[in-house]
Formats: C-alpha cells, structure tokens, sequence
C-alpha cells in the first residue's frame, strides 16, 4: 500500500502522519520522533536489498500455529502481480535463526508452525535450500507440525519433496498455484513454466507423497484468454483435480504489466468463467473427501465446530477440515478419527484413538 499508492494517500488523506514501507518498521522510533518535531507527514517506503527482520521474533499468543517468515519478496515478475515492486527483492534469513524462533514458538506452546514468504521454496541462505531449511526444522524437538505457504511450481523439487517424505512432521500438503492451463497465457503471465511441466510436476508429487493434499489458485478472464485457453485450464483441473482451489477474476493492479495489456476480457465473461470454475472445483473437492470415507486420519484439534458447541473441528495433515464429537479430547491433541461422511468442503467422522497432548 504504502509503495504504490504513497502519492494517492498523501494528496487525498491529508490527517495521514506516516507512510511507511514493509521495510521501515525497524526505524519506527525515530520516524514518530521526527514526526513529533516537523508539522509535515513523514514518508518512509524505501525498499531494502537484505532487511529481513532476522533479530525480531514476534511476540505471540497462545494458539495452534505459529506463522514463521522465512523469506521475503519476490524476483519472479508474474505480470499480474505487484509483490515484486511493493516487497523488493528475494532476500531469506539464515537457517539457524529461524529454527531459533520456531524453538522459542514450540516452548510457548505452539505444536504447528507454518512457513511464510512470497516464494517461499526460492528460499537461499547461503549454501542451505529450501529443502535443508525444512530437515532443520523438522529436527527441533516437540515440534509437531510443518507447514510451508505459497510455493512456486518452479521451485518445487525432488530435493523439497523426499525431505518431505522423510520426515512426519512435515505435513503432506503443498500450495501449488496454477494460474492458468494454457501455455500462451502462461507465457504471458510469466508464470516460467508451462502446463505439461506443471500437469508432469503434480505426477511427481504424488509418486513421492501418495496421500498429499493439492490446493491451488487460478486466475480467469487474464487478458487476451479465450474460450478454448480457459478450456485448458478446466482440462488441467479435470486432470489434477486438486482438492481444493482459490478461485479469482483477473483483476488489473495499477503498475504491472498485465494491466496495460489491450485485449481485457469482459466482466461477464470472466464472472461466466469463474462461475463455471467454482462449479468444477466443488466436484472435485468432494470427489477427493469421499475417497478419505472409511480411512483413519490423524487430526490435530484446534478449534469448537461453528455448527455445534458438542464438536470439534481439526486439520489432517493434508490440510483437511474433520469435524468430530468432543469425546474426551481437548484442544491441541492428536486423535485419530475414522472419516464416516464428506459433506461440503468438510470431512466427518468419529474419535477412534486418543493422544493426549
Ligand atoms: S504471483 Fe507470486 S511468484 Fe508471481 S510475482 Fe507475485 S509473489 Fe512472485
């Protein structure tokens, strides 16, 4: 907000004291005292090629996860997509700081910790991947669950994915964005991979990792898609048919390249389209859910159900929502639940095991 709409805010929210950047927060103390000593606002949205935050652990509450950053911004240059401008350049903090903030959320109480970065498997501290950040983690004791978001396809490798398999508490789910099935759309969004590679990738996955869970998003109406290229995204969904997908109308965002793209496709077409998307995308969820009836899952409670005070609702390690009766489990077990019915985006099933937390 503060990179690209800095000129907005000024000329027309004047009662507005500090525009700050993502990478301004270090200097906080000195920026609202410069602002106590000048009449005029302050802006401060420089960019930084190295800030990462590495020494400012977040101070947090109790909960389930706890969101770790691992990296920030982004070199890919989707031309959809405005991270590259408003968060700078790819930049990680190093291995042994983050295993040291996952320890202190472990010690607080926290048995899931979830990676985060704009590209988070590009990344690169020194000589240690993506994948030996993940072995590092996994390794730090009492530590649960791992979870990692938003992945890019192109990252994803066979290094990432058999650390994967190699270790149980990384859990057996992967973001995978598609964007887009077809490849001229593909090339135009700069998304550096194409549909057969993605359709290839998804194979990969499931050799290594047989019961992962597959979310995605998809974007309709970019610029220029006609009929039978959003047809091609239906075939990569009909072919993957992922569990379940962020479904979103292109939208143009001032300063991408997208945007000065001439060929925009019409509201109504893109609403069509995405209403056709959604419709596909809720067979195939359900259609994944079913295959789970019968089957045990270990579920990690974490919250009452919204339907009911006498239910649980936990995460299976493929990210699925079960909804369960309480029984004697609390909050931050683990249970294993037998899957009896799939209604919705939700599984249901009864307790059939209990580990206490
Ligand atoms: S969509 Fe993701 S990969 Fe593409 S530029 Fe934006 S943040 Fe980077």
């Amino acid at each position: 907000m503060a990179q690209s709409l800095r000129e907005n805010l000024l000329e027309n929210k004047p009662y507005v004291d500090l525009v700050l950047g993502p990478d301004s927060y270090r200097r906080l103390p000195q920026i609202l005292e410069q602002r106590q000593q000048q009449p005029d606002h302050v802006v401060d949205a420089k960019l930084s090629r190295f800030e990462v935050y590495e020494d400012l652990f977040p101070r947090r509450h109790a909960g389930i996860n706890a969101w770790v950053s691992i990296m920030r911004g982004c070199d890919k240059f989707c031309t959809f997509c405005i991270v590259p401008f408003t968060r700078g350049r790819e930049r990680s903090r190093s291995v042994s700081n983050i295993i040291e903030e996952v320890t202190q959320a472990v010690e607080e109480g926290f048995p899931e910790i979830t990676m985060l970065g704009q590209n988070v498997n590009s990344y690169r501290h020194e000589d240690h991947s993506f994948a030996d950040l993940l072995a590092g983690t996994a390794a730090v004791p009492g530590l649960k669950r791992i979870r990692y978001t938003s992945p890019h396809p192109q990252d994803i490798n066979d290094d990432v994915l058999l650390t994967m398999a190699r270790h149980d508490n990384i859990c057996d789910y992967i973001h995978l964005p598609l964007q887009a099935g077809a490849d001229r759309i593909l090339r135009r969004m700069n998304r550096t991979y194409t549909r057969e590679y993605f359709m290839r990738l998804v194979d990969r996955i499931r050799e290594i990792l047989p019961e992962v869970g597959i979310s995605t998003d998809i974007i309709v109406g970019f610029p220029g898609e006609t009929d039978e290229e959003f047809r091609q995204t239906l075939g990569v969904m009909e072919y993957v048919k992922f569990d379940s997908a962020f479904t979103f109308k292109y939208s143009p965002r001032t300063g991408t390249k997208a945007a000065e793209y001439g060929d925009q496709v019409a509201a109504e077409k893109s609403q069509d389209r995405l209403e056709q998307l959604i419709k596909l995308q809720k067979e195939h969820t359900l259609f994944r859910n079913r295959q789970m009836i019968g089957k045990h899952v270990t579920v990690l409670v974490e919250k009452e159900s919204k339907r009911s005070a006498e239910m649980w609702a936990g995460r299976t390690d493929a990210n699925k929502w079960v909804i369960f009766p309480k029984q004697s489990a609390r909050i931050k077990d683990f249970v294993t639940v037998e899957i009896k019915a799939a209604r919705g985006v939700s599984l249901h099933g009864d307790i059939v095991s209990l580990e206490q937390k």
